[in-house]
């Protein structure tokens, strides 16, 4: 049994705590929160400087793009950075093994404890049954051709069976609403066997997305047209409301946002990954639109971001928002775990085993790890 104390104590599901104390058992488990280090023996405190919350909640990467580190130039916009995530597979299989390793042993040293993790293959299952972490996989799908939609779902129900049957959550979910048609977004729906199920969605990412789905023209649907993208995705489809209503799904993960505007915001939870967005567009969402109660973070892939840290994520939040301490880390921890419906994370609450973290200083981007 360890008795933790430090300045602040953040269980999230109260108010902040000063020189609070919190009872962990040796399996993690939190056992008790103390007002005050006189309700406990001296000799049995380990006294902390800094803040202690629960661990942080990824609840957007893609582990399996972590051998695109340093591959796409920052800075040079959305369709730049497909090309670069286009030469995907010109790596050898051990090359995309360790980097998936690393980039996972990073996150748990940066206080990491759950992923909301986009797969396309199946280069993660190894790792990932090692459950040193926990993960919601979403099996990524997009076909801009109608006539392959049938196949692409196919294939993407084999990926994510591999995984279901290795006990890990897992749901088949669309890329983006300029790469999935109508018929395929409903398709994907159809696909989901409960309502506990999640979906997620990269969602106003790019500058020239209000500009395809409102006014059909810009750089974007230049390239759309180039490819030979089905028209039925940008057709009739009002951007923010139609997709929602095809998707038919209650719980939702609306990814990036950077482009959104307030009439766009719905009741679903929304996830910021604002170092991905300042390396592709140099931009970041309006912070000010968001219900502050449905906001997540994730650092996206080690192909759009130099590290895999909720840390430097949130303190860029902080930076460009009026949220405070309180808030920017039920941002990082508890509406994560929330949102990917991983019910013993997230909070201080008894009962719960949600990993320890120490933020020395909240300025600095270092978090040690305690439990
Ligand atoms: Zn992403």
């Amino acid at each position: 049994m360890r008795f933790l104390s430090a300045d602040w104590i953040y269980p999230l599901h109260v108010s902040p705590i000063k020189d609070g104390v919190l009872q962990v058992s040796d399996k993690g488990e939190i056992i008790n929160l103390f007002e005050s280090r006189s309700e406990v023996l001296f000799d049995k405190l380990e006294i902390f400087e800094g803040l202690l919350c629960p661990g942080f909640v990824n609840a957007h990467c893609h582990l399996e793009l972590s051998h695109l580190l340093g591959k796409a130039e920052k800075g040079k916009g959305f369709l730049d950075f497909v090309t670069a995530i286009q030469e995907r597979n010109k790596f050898n299989e051990e090359v995309i093994q360790n980097a998936i390793i690393k980039a996972e042993a990073q996150m748990i040293k940066n206080g990491i404890v759950a992923v909301g993790d986009i797969c396309n293959t199946t280069d993660t299952l190894l790792q990932k049954q090692k459950g040193n972490l926990q993960y919601y996989n979403f099996f990524e799908t997009f076909q801009i051709n109608e006539k392959k939609i049938k196949e692409t779902l196919t294939s993407a129900k084999i990926i994510r069976d591999k995984f279901r049957n290795s006990g890990m959550k897992s749901t088949i979910v669309p890329h983006s609403p300029y790469s999935v048609p109508p018929k395929l977004m409903e398709e994907i729906s159809n696909s989901f066997d409960n309502e506990d199920e999640l979906l997620t969605i990269h969602m106003q990412e790019i500058s020239d997305e209000n500009q395809l789905f409102e006014n059909n023209k810009g750089d974007f649907y230049n390239w759309l047209n180039k490819i030979n993208a089905s028209s039925e995705i940008w057709g009739k489809r009002n951007y923010s409301t139609d997709v929602l209503k095809e998707l038919g799904r209650k719980k939702i993960i609306l990814v990036h946002n950077t482009f959104s505007r307030k009439e766009d915001m719905s009741d679903n939870y929304y996830c910021t990954c604002p170092k991905a967005n300042l390396y592709i567009e140099r931009s970041l969402p309006d912070y000010s639109i968001f219900n502050p109660e449905k906001l997540c973070v994730g650092t996206d892939s080690l192909a759009s971001n130099n590290s895999l840290s909720i840390l430097e994520e949130i303190l860029i939040v902080q930076k460009n928002s009026d949220f405070n301490l309180n808030t920017l880390l039920k941002i990082a921890c508890k509406n994560g775990a929330e949102a990917l419906g991983f019910e013993n994370l997230g909070t201080f609450d008894k009962g719960k085993t949600p990993g320890v973290n120490l933020i020395p200083d909240f300025n600095k981007t270092k978090t040690i790890k305690i439990i």
